[in-house]
This record gives C-alpha cells, sequence and structure tokens, in this order.
C-alpha cells in the first residue's frame, strides 16, 4: 500500500531508525498533553458543559448559552477572566486586528518589542501604506527588535520611561522571519521589568501556533490579552473558522464592542451550528498540537541527519509547531512543499506553485491539502519566496499522517536533488 503513495524504501528505513532515538521527547510531548488534557477537562467539568450547550442561534444570537459558556471554557483553560471566541472573527490577523483597533485611540502609541509583526499586520498597522491603517487613524508605531532572540531589556525600559505607550504587542511565534520563537520563561522575564517602570501599559500577546505547546498561558504570567485562531492550535482541527481573544474583563468587552458594535459588543453574535465543533476542537487540541509536535520533531533530526539547515533542531525546546527547513534555494523549497501537498488527504492532486497572496509582499507557496481551507494545524508547508528560502512547516492531526506526508516530502526533495 505504501507504494501507492510512491515514497522511497530508503526514506521510510531512515525515518524509522531515526524515530527510535526521539522516545525521551515523544514523551516528553506526551507529558505536556497530558496535562493540557487536564485542564480541558476541568474545565468542561467546571462549567457543567452538557448537551445542551452544542445547540446555536440564528439571527441576531441573543442568549447563546453555547456560545457563553465556550467562552467561560476557553478562559478557564487560558487562565484569563474572560474570552471572546467567535466564528465571526475570520482570521488570527482579524481578531488582532479587532484587538488593536479596540485598544487604540488617535494619539495613541504602539509598540512591538518582538521586531516587525506578521506579515499580514503591515497594513493593518500602517508600517504598509493603506487608508484604513491604524496609522491613518493617528496611531503612532514604533518598534524594538529582539537581540540574540531574546528582548532588549534595557532599550525597552528606557523607551517606556521616556514615552507614553498605550499597548505592547509582542508576537512568539516567528512568524515568516529567520528569528526563534519566543518562550513563556522570556516572555515572564520581559512582564516583570516592563512592570517595573509602566504598570498600564497593555501587553498584548500574538499567540498564533503556540497553544499547548507549554502549559503556561502568557496570561498566567501577568499578560493582559491574548490572541490565536481556531485554524490553529486550539481548533484541534475541527473547529470550521473563527479566532479568540482572552484577556482581562474589560479588555474583552471592548474588543466585543469592536466586534459588533458599541451597545450590543458580546451579547450578540449567532453561532450557526458549529458550537459542537468548537468544544470537540478545544477537547481535541491538545493531542493535535502533540501530533505536531512529533511531526516537527521527526522532521527536523531527519532533514538535519541529510545535511540541511532546520531550526528548530530536534532536542531544542520547543514553544510552537513550526518547523523550519532552510533550503538556501528555490528549487528545494518547492519540491519539499509539493511532496507534504501530494500525501495530503484532500487535493492530493493539486500541485502549489508560488503566488501573490493578499497580504504578503513576496510571492508565496503553500501546500495545506486541509479538511478546512487554509487550516495549519493540520499538516502544511508554506514560505514565501526570498532568500534563505525557509519552508515553513506545521501541524499534523495525528503523528502517523504527519510522518507519511514527511517521508512523502523527503521523496520529493531527494528526487528532484538526484534529477539536478
Ligand atoms: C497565523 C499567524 C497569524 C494570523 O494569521 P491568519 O492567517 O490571519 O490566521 C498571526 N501571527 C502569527 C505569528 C501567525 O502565525
Amino acid at each position: 500500500m505504501i507504494q501507492e503513495l510512491d515514497i522511497d524504501p530508503e526514506v521510510i528505513k531512515l525515518c524509522q531508525e531515526k524515530e527510535k532515538e526521539l522516545v525521551d521527547i515523544f514523551q516528553d510531548i506526551d507529558k505536556k498533553e497530558y496535562e493540557n488534557t487536564l485542564k480541558v477537562l476541568s474545565a468542561f467539568h467546571k462549567n457543567q458543559i452538557s448537551e445542551v450547550h452544542f445547540n446555536s442561534t440564528t439571527g441576531y444570537g441573543y442568549n447563546d448559552i453555547g456560545r457563553d459558556t465556550i467562552e467561560k471554557v476557553f478562559a478557564d483553560i487560558l487562565g484569563s477572566e474572560d474570552a471572546l471566541v467567535r466564528s465571526q472573527f475570520i482570521s488570527g490577523t482579524h481578531a488582532l486586528t479587532v484587538a488593536l483597533f479596540a485598544y487604540l485611540r488617535p494619539n495613541d502609541r504602539m509598540l512591538s518589542i518582538s521586531g516587525t509583526p506578521y506579515d499580514t499586520l503591515h497594513e493593518v498597522i500602517g508600517i504598509k501604506k493603506n487608508p484604513s491603517s491604524l496609522s491613518s487613524f493617528g496611531v503612532t508605531y514604533d518598534q524594538i527588535d529582539l537581540v540574540n532572540d531574546d528582548f532588549d531589556y534595557d532599550k525597552i525600559k528606557t523607551y517606556l520611561q521616556e514615552h507614553k505607550v498605550k499597548l505592547i504587542e509582542i508576537q512568539r511565534s516567528k512568524g515568516y522571519s529567520t528569528r526563534k520563537s519566543i518562550g513563556i520563561d522570556q516572555i515572564q522575564k520581559v512582564v516583570q521589568e516592563i512592570r517595573k517602570v509602566d504598570q498600564e501599559v497593555i501587553i498584548m500577546i500574538d499567540n498564533c501556533y503556540c497553544e499547548f505547546v507549554e502549559t503556561i498561558t502568557p496570561i498566567e504570567v501577568g499578560c493582559d490579552v491574548m490572541v490565536g485562531s481556531l485554524i490553529k492550535n486550539l481548533g484541534g482541527g475541527i473547529a470550521p473558522n473563527g479566532a479568540y481573544i482572552a484577556g482581562k474583563k474589560e479588555l474583552i468587552e471592548l474588543a466585543g464592542e469592536r466586534l459588533t458594535c458599541p451597545g450590543e459588543g458580546k451579547e450578540v453574535g449567532p453561532t450557526l451550528g458549529i458550537n459542537k465543533q468548537i468544544l470537540q476542537g478545544i477537547f481535541f487540541a491538545p493531542s493535535v498540537v502533540a501530533a505536531s509536535l512529533k511531526t516537527a520533531v521527526l522532521t527536523s533530526k531527519v532533514l538535519e541527519d541529510l545535511g540541511y539547515e532546520v531550526e528548530p533542531k530536534y532536542q531544542d525546546n520547543r514553544v510552537d509547531i513550526v518547523q523550519n527547513i532552510i533550503f538556501h534555494n528555490k528549487e528545494g523549497l518547492i519540491k519539499y512543499c509539493q511532496g507534504i501537498q501530494m500525501a495530503s488527504p484532500i487535493d492530493s492532486n493539486a500541485i502549489p506553485y508560488p503566488w501573490d497572496m493578499p497580504g504578503y509582499t513576496d510571492q508565496v507557496i503553500m501546500a495545506a491539502g486541509c479538511f478546512t481551507m487554509g487550516s495549519s494545524i493540520e499538516l502544511s508547508c508554506d514560505g514565501p519566496l526570498r532568500s534563505p528560502y525557509i519552508a515553513y512547516q506545521q501541524g499534523g492531526l495525528t503523528y502517523s499522517y504527519g510522518k507519511l506526508g514527511v517521508m512523502k516530502a523527503i521523496t520529493e526533495l531527494l528526487r528532484s536533488k538526484n534529477e539536478n
């Protein structure tokens, strides 16, 4: 049957061998999955989830018990006072946008302390000109870059002493950059340093790809608000769309008023039949994140041993589900992504090519043969067509499938190399 996937037997042998060296790392991943499952289960029990919460509303969406309870469940799991979990968020970028526009007013100042934010936020902030950006409303933006993959603590403190900053944004996952992702220990330290000089500034976390990788959340180390997508980690591959914002009660209220309208806020928003999927998604999420992590670790190990540059390395501590392979050439990136697509359960016959995606500066290639379009908690691999040609691989609903996908991608990669 493996012949039908057309995976090189040598690649299968190699992966099975390398896998044996990963037992301890996989055990550690299992331990975290267990702890996060415990968190989820406790939240379900505390909120007495029952079939009634699977019901949903249409129209305005008044008194949607399922929706309101789901938001309590998310808040309990993430350790926050409140949460907004909505399918009306069309993406993670949209939730981040709603949050930024909810908290920032004309003449306010926003500061990123993790360098340049994710590509799709450039037009939101006004780093790239757009007539609807925060900048067009008179919001000032500044950024402080990371130094050796850590915060520039002194520069941040000096900046806060010299300027009144309304909101600090920290993006944990690397996005399409070459830096390392930011761990919860680093977040904890920088929050402590910030609070020494400024007790009021809103600390907002772009937590995309980081949920359930560790067992502590940014809120639990003192951040005010965090944002993420439901077609990434917390949707467990089951949520059909949506995103969340979790944090302080008054900040969630402001976000609700911006998402819908002032005066209605969180009280409205029909769920149109997805409550059960959201609950089932968060229930499965710890296990799906664990499968994704194992897939990433295997990828890192095998490709490093084949002589490719990878980040993180297989034994590194992980803070998100993203695995980078640095190809240093266009061909490798494209062939690898095409291999991931060929092994996908959906659209395996499609061949991805680089294209001009809205919101991104360079052309991007994206392999995502997913049940949910664009979902990147399902095995997916993408990257901008710019030097050093890095593949950003993430997801894997099950480890067995993740492994097969990676073996197929490596097969395609090695074949193209032998042809040249
Ligand atoms: C995925 C992601 C986002 C949001 O992307 P969407 O595709 O709009 O959901 C934002 N920041 C980071 C770091 C991400 O990985």
